[in-house]
């Protein structure tokens, strides 16, 4: 159970003029209470704070999380509802992003007359956003599975592999150095197919003189890391190389411009600023970065509009990439924390254009 969290949860609910708030996103619940299952909702109010969860979990739920534990079947969130009248509430608060209009409608139901479901702003996410000392520790260790899985896979790597056997190596060996699984489908991607920011790994084996894009995370004690590299097979052309160096320069002066104080857009900016001067400005397609943790997406997001300023404790990507169709992509991608000195790269991995 994380006291502090659903104490700072309790402090604001008189802002939002509700009694009580519903909880249901599953890293959400993970984060108050420690409960890993997939169907669990938490009430939180002033005095205290239930878990509901079905019998699937009873054990396990007992197990993980100190809070008050309500086994029920069916609906949670109409057992929710429930417990709302009994207690006399009348203005409960849900996750309006996060809750399912399904829930949204038993909840609705269940609701005595005159009582009202409200929808509150992320508020679990947004203490989520910076880490605490046990979280960061997790992150490391996530990285470090993650790196070695890559590091461990390189070698194995041979013209008549496909994309897909190399994803599948990949993802064997972040479990073998400890991960529950990959944290998101691992990115693999060959020659003209690395102009897909998100190629799904294909059947063919590899060429020679192409480029490779890998682009993988893992989720360890549940929380993520993510990291890019692209890496020669063979001699990939003065043109890709050319892409490489510039995305390289771009991924460095975003990390670089990566202190407290600074805007999330600032640091978008410094990248783009880079790809622009070589022309390659429209051929980057996507945002410098997101924030990661429980999840692979998580506030702040590293963007031109994102006006979030960055605070020590945050982890975030740096990420820049540039796709040309029909010629390839880079990215260059890694994990990193915000210091009250700076930053922090994470992700050990070089950045040099390695050929395999
Ligand atoms: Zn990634
Ligand atoms: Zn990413």
């Amino acid at each position: 159970m994380n006291a502090p969290a659903l104490e700072q949860i309790r402090q604001r609910l008189p802002e939002f003029k509700v009694d009580v708030m519903l909880v249901s996103a599953a890293p959400n619940v993970r984060y108050l209470t420690g409960f890993t299952g997939s169907n669990g909702l938490v009430m939180v109010w002033e005095g205290g704070a239930v878990l509901f969860t079905d019998p699937r979990y009873a054990i396990q739920a007992s197990q993980q999380t100190g809070c008050t534990v309500r086994i029920v079947r069916g609906s949670l969130a109409a057992a929710a509802a429930k417990a709302i009248a009994a207690r006399r509430w009348r203005r409960a608060g849900f996750e309006a992003a996060r809750m399912l209009y399904s829930d949204f409608a038993a909840l609705g139901d269940a609701l005595p007359l005159g009582a009202s479901a409200r929808p509150l702003p992320p508020l679990v996410e947004q203490l989520r956003i910076i880490k605490s000392e046990a979280e960061i520790a997790a992150i490391r260790r996530s990285v470090l599975t993650n790196s070695q899985a890559l590091d461990a896979t390189l070698p194995k790597i041979h013209p008549r592999m496909s994309e897909a056997d190399v994803a599948a190596e990949l993802e064997y060996q972040q479990r073998q150095f400890g991960a529950e699984k990959p944290a998101f489908e691992t990115i693999v991607a060959s020659g003209a197919r690395t102009a897909l920011p998100h190629a799904e790994p294909g059947a063919q084996p590899l060429k020679p003189n192409q480029l490779l894009l890998i682009d993988m995370g893992a989720c360890r004690e549940g929380y993520m890391s993510d990291m890019t590299r692209v890496f020669a097979l063979g001699e990939p052309g003065r043109k890709l190389r050319g892409i490489y160096a510039a995305v390289l320069e771009a991924q460095l002066a975003a990390a670089d411009a990566v202190k407290p104080g600074v805007t999330a857009a600032r640091v978008d900016r410094a990248a783009r600023r880079v790809l622009e001067a070589h022309g390659l400005g429209r051929a980057f397609v996507h945002s410098t970065g997101h924030g990661l943790g429980l999840e692979i997406h998580e506030p702040p997001r590293i963007g031109r509009k994102d006006s979030t300023t960055l605070r020590p404790g945050m982890v975030i990507t740096i990420e820049p990439g540039a796709y040309i169709e029909g010629v390839g992509g880079v990215r260059i991608e890694d994990t990193v924390l915000v210091t009250e000195a700076g930053r922090e790269p994470l992700t050990p991995n070089s950045k040099e254009l390695i050929s395999l």
